[in-house]
């Protein structure tokens, strides 16, 4: 989360929802002499909740636009019925990689958070921070609706979860867009979506989690290499024999349990999907769990 100080105060992401959170922030704000009423707009980096939690408490308080990527539409109007669509399509999701979604779907209410005043923007669009010009980039992987905030000529980039030194982050399965058949190929995505910000001037970055750092081009090397790494480590677990995407995870994430499991089991679906546009796998369904085998 940060605040940018210029001719004017932005607020970029508001941390988790709920009235600790917000008012730590409005706690953190008051000891800098802020108020959320000296900020002229949020832009919320990606929908994950760490980032876009406080936005409706916030405009409780303020009547403060958002802006946020387009593809957050049907989250942000959605309502119950996107919230019920999302839980059904997790539910089927865990359940075809062969786990029980009783024991491994993460438990969650529907919670009604409303959001006034929201500006969607889109790849090559301008958006003001602390009274400056930056363009904004669609990263997806990490979430389908991660931007980039670059100002290339003070050499300055604001870049979310998709980019941080000290983890490597995961690119989650996530449902379709409403009305498409099939769910996006999240790290498929991210990888295009690294490949292409290896290529910008981002400057002086700055993540979501963790220091500011510089070296982006080294950073992203490292993650695609390690993405390949986990490939391999994959083709050496199936071998043995064709597996679901539970079993995989088992062997390669042993530690994970309950409604952790998700987390592993989208990493897995994710590595097979890019080894399945390898030609390295096949897929095929049985009972309705799908087992993958090498080619
Ligand atoms: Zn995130």
């Amino acid at each position: 989360m940060y605040a940018v100080l210029g001719e004017t105060a932005t607020l970029i992401d508001t941390g988790n929802p709920g009235e600790k959170s917000f008012y730590q922030l409005k706690t953190l704000l008051k000891n800098h002499n802020l108020r959320f009423r000296d900020f002229d707009h949020i832009i919320v980096t990606h929908m994950h909740t760490d980032h876009c939690g406080g936005v409706s408490l916030i405009q409780q308080e303020t009547d403060l636009p958002v802006y946020v990527h387009e593809l957050s539409r049907p989250v942000v109007t959605g309502g119950e019925s996107e919230f019920n669509r999302s839980n059904q399509f997790f539910n089927d999701f865990i359940r075809q990689c062969g786990a029980d979604p009783s024991v491994h779907q993460h438990a969650r209410k529907y919670k009604e958070e409303i959001w006034r005043d929201v500006h969607y923007v889109s790849e090559g669009d301008e958006v003001y921070i602390g009274g400056k010009p930056y363009n904004v980039l669609h990263v997806p992987g990490h979430s389908q609706t991660d931007i980039l905030l670059v100002d290339e000529q003070q050499g300055i980039t604001f870049v979310g979860d998709h980019i941080i030194p000290e983890l490597a982050v995961n690119a989650f399965i996530e449902p379709p867009v409403p009305g498409k058949k099939h769910r996006p190929a999240p790290l498929i995505q991210y990888r295009e979506s690294l490949i292409s910000s290896r290529s910008r001037q981002l400057g002086k970055c700055f993540s979501g989690h963790g220091k500011p750092f510089t070296q982006h081009i080294d950073l992203i090397d490292k993650r695609l290499a390690q993405q390949d790494a986990r490939c391999q480590q994959i083709r050496q677990v199936l071998k043995e024999r064709d597996k679901n995407v539970f079993e995989i995870c088992q062997e390669i994430y042993p530690h994970l349990k309950d409604g952790i499991v998700f987390l592993g089991l989208s990493q897995i679906q994710g590595h097979l999907d890019l080894m399945e546009s390898r030609s390295e796998v096949m897929k095929e369904e049985r009972n309705s769990i799908i087992y993958y085998k090498l080619i």
